[in-house]
């Protein structure tokens, strides 16, 4: 769908796949005006096909839009897309067990235009992907690498917006944790260096011994993970007590030192929820990578993917149909 100033949305078009005619001076190769979504879309066992809480990642793609002065996509617009997309070939959304379609939905600056200001010309697209199992052999806890020589974000900054710039400032560590044997890298804020954000690409979860389950409170600087807040729901839902606050990167090591912490997960779209095994850090390591996945992750995984999957009541009206 195109956007210009003048004229708003208009053309929405579904086309073959293929490479995208870009004018040089276009304000997303210079300024990096990009924003994205990622969202899946899962089939059920009657051939329905549904998407996941799409009004919140429409939400997300908007407030990720104002923080990059780009346009403001309609809600029902940004799900209207995902429908387009399977109405095409709908035969693109797996059947296998725990298998999906991916959207990769993104909006550009498309604006011929070299200095510093809003875009008056813009562009959305949305491609999509087929994605396996992410635990082909049964869910793996995975190591992490704190990071304590870069943050992904800072104070003010673009933190908590869905855009390619912080995933950039995410590679290189990323690349660093890769080389360590960790599977990702976490991140501590960016002002203190001393409290969890989150990690490249998923928010991070502790659960205490107590039933008590804890998570970084949204800082202006981590994404407002759509999986984390089904999650913190779920949880509720259990009866678990659920603290949304600060955690220092002491609290997880001193915690899994001493037994108090039981489980530590992280979750994501992708992955929905990866148990964390072992974190590592320049002078230390805490957890033990072969210990088998925790009995609460494992529960609260289940459960939203029984959900997902429509295995299991959808009690908070959370699946939207595409099919
Ligand atoms: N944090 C970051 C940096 C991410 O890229 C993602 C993946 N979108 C998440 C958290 C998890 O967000 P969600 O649950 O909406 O996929």
């Amino acid at each position: 769908i195109q956007w210009d100033k003048a004229n708003g949305w208009h053309d929405a078009r579904v086309h073959a796949y293929g490479p995208l005619a870009l004018d040089p001076a276009a304000s997303v190769l210079h300024y990096g005006q990009e924003i994205f979504e990622g969202i899946k879309a899962y089939r059920h066992a009657d051939g329905s096909i549904w998407t996941f809480r799409p009004d919140a990642n429409g939400a997300r793609l908007q407030r990720s839009a104002a923080r990059l002065t780009l346009p403001q996509l309609p809600v029902a617009e940004f799900t209207e897309s995902l429908r387009q997309l399977i109405a095409v070939d709908h035969a693109w959304v797996p059947s296998a067990a725990e298998s999906s379609l991916y959207f990769r939905p993104f909006m550009i600056a498309t604006e011929a235009f070299l200095g510093m200001r809003a875009a008056q010309a813009a562009a959305y697209y949305v491609i999509a992907s087929p994605a396996g199992a992410y635990f082909a052999k049964g869910v793996a806890p995975v190591s992490i690498w704190l990071s304590e020589d870069y943050a992904r974000a800072a104070k003010g900054g673009t933190g908590a917006a869905k855009c390619g710039g912080n995933y950039a400032a995410s590679l290189l560590p990323q690349m660093e944790a890769q080389a360590l044997g960790c599977s990702q890298v976490l991140f501590l804020d960016p002002v203190e260096g001393k409290y969890l954000e989150e990690l490249g690409g998923m928010n991070v979860f502790l659960v205490y011994r107590d039933g008590r389950i804890v998570t970084p409170a949204l800082s202006g600087s981590i994404l407002e993970g759509i999986t984390r807040e089904s999650i913190l729901q779920l949880a509720r839902d259990r009866g678990l007590q659920v603290e949304e606050r600060k955690v220092s990167v002491d609290e997880w090591k001193d915690g899994v030192v001493s037994g108090e912490i039981s489980e530590v997960f992280a979750c994501g779209t992708a992955a929905v929820i990866t148990p964390i095994g072992q974190l590592k850090g320049k002078d230390f390591a805490v957890g033990d990578i072969d210990a088998p996945a925790g009995e609460v992750t494992m529960a609260i995984r289940k459960e939203l993917t029984d959900i997902q999957y429509g295995r299991v009541p959808d009690r908070h009206g959370w699946l939207v149909r595409l099919r």
